[in-house]
């Protein structure tokens, strides 16, 4: 496993900044492309992370972390082989399987820290310098370099780079000229939990939308993985509720679809807004994943996106001497552009569309879930859309 770095370097080719699973991702990919990568991470890795989420990963996602040398150990991995979006007291429905998309699985659903423990050791494994327990605190982009502001055990240093790639989440971007940061508080807050059931999963995630919100359930090991969308007052008081208030919520929302609910256990509140970037490029500094766009999860699709980010930003590098130049940016900036905003404005309408409860609304998200689950060339693209990314190459 990889310890705290001892010295800080004056000058890198790039910088990736926040190693999350995207910085991660990027690192590594550049660090195979030959390029001369340090990544800098303010947590302590010998800490254990806490995070109760639960991830989805596509079927292209999990492939990318592969190739890049995450290796998740299979015992960490629940495959789904079906997603099932339903509506709660209403018709309509829609039932995408990885026979439409010919895949061995959709994806499969991990814990963030199974994930960032796999990643801290591919960058070990890979021999990539990772500045562990060190925080950016500023970021300036300049013509011919960016500079960045490190600080570690409260020494602050300066390291600069022909490339800064932020994937710090999206504190830093602000500090960039001419980008600004829009923040949607959807004034919702995500109720996590673990449920186990009378009846097995069977490799199926649903989607239900019910009266009361919007829930996701992931299959996980032998149990589901409970995302709720519910206000930020109901979510807090469901996660400290006696589990019987929460089970008979769930109940009324699911119909007994997997018969009794067995236990409730792990809850866990996340806010949710959506926050996004008026460009995701400034002079000699990109913006990749959650630094670029922060999503609503209805639609688990937050990660799929940051993991498609990295490999363009791969990509846009690629056939350049000068990681950081002008043209580099641009390229990156194009590639991402339809796939970014189709993903953050479909998940956006979700959340807008899927939060009414009026007759109109309900007839038409059923209408549209059924008219997907009966042309299969149009199940088929929304199901590679949600895989592969929207006018990605396949
Ligand atoms: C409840 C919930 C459920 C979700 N479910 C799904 C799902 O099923 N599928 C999916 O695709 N997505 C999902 N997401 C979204 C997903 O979690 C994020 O999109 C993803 O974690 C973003 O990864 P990232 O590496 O960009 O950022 P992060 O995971 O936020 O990592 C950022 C890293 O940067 C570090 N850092 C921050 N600031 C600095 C600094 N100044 N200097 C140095 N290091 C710094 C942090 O310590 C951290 O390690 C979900 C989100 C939530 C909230």
């Amino acid at each position: 496993m990889s310890r705290a770095s001892e010295t800080v370097p004056e000058h890198v080719e790039i910088a990736v900044v926040g190693g999350g699973p995207v910085g991660a991702l990027a690192a590594l990919r550049l660090a195979q492309a030959g390029r001369k990568v340090v990544l800098i991470e303010a947590r302590d890795p010998a800490a254990k992370l806490a995070d109760a989420r639960a991830i989805a990963l596509s079927w292209a996602s999990l492939a990318a972390f592969a190739e890049a040398g995450v290796m998740v150990p299979e015992a960490a991995l629940t495959a789904i082989d079906t997603v099932h979006v339903s509506q709660q007291g209403s018709w309509g429905r829609t039932v995408l399987s990885r026979d439409d998309l010919d895949l061995p699985r959709l994806g499969a659903v991990l814990d963030y820290p199974a994930l960032a423990e796999a990643c801290q050791q591919a960058l070990a494994d890979a021999g990539v310098t990772v500045l562990w327990r060190t925080r950016v605190t500023e970021v300036a982009a300049l013509t011919a370099f960016a500079r960045l502001t490190l600080s570690r055990d409260g020494k602050a240093s300066p390291l600069t780079c022909r490339l800064a790639v932020l994937a710090d989440g999206g504190e830093l971007a602000e500090q960039l000229l001419g980008v600004i940061r829009r923040v949607h508080d959807y004034q919702q807050s995500a109720l996590l939990a673990e449920l186990r059931t009378e009846r097995p999963h069977d490799g199926v995630a649903y989607e239900r939308f019910s009266r009361r919100g919007p829930l996701a359930l992931l299959p996980h090991g032998d149990a589901f993985k409970l995302v709720w969308t519910r206000s930020p007052d109901e979510a807090q008081a469901l996660r400290d509720a006696p589990p019987e208030v929460l089970i008979a919520q769930l109940d009324e929302a699911l119909a007994g679809r997997f018969g009794q609910i067995l236990s409730v256990t792990g809850r866990a509140v996340f806010p949710l807004t959506l926050k996004q970037v008026n460009r995701t490029v400034s002079d000699r500094v990109a913006l990749i994943g959650n630094a670029a766009q922060t999503m609503h999860p209805v639609a688990a699709q937050g990660l799929n996106l940051g993991v498609r980010d990295a490999l363009g930003l791969v990509e846009a590098v690629a056939a350049s001497a000068d990681p950081g130049e002008a043209g580099v940016l641009r390229r990156y900036a194009e590639l991402r552009r339809l796939d970014s905003r189709a993903v953050v404005g479909f998940t956006h309408s979700l959340v807008s569309l899927f939060d009414g409860n009026g007759t109109a609304v309900s007839l038409l998200r059923g209408l549209g879930m059924n008219l997907l689950d009966i042309v299969p060339p149009a199940r088929r693209r929304f199901a590679g859309h949600l895989v592969f990314g929207v006018g990605t190459a396949r």
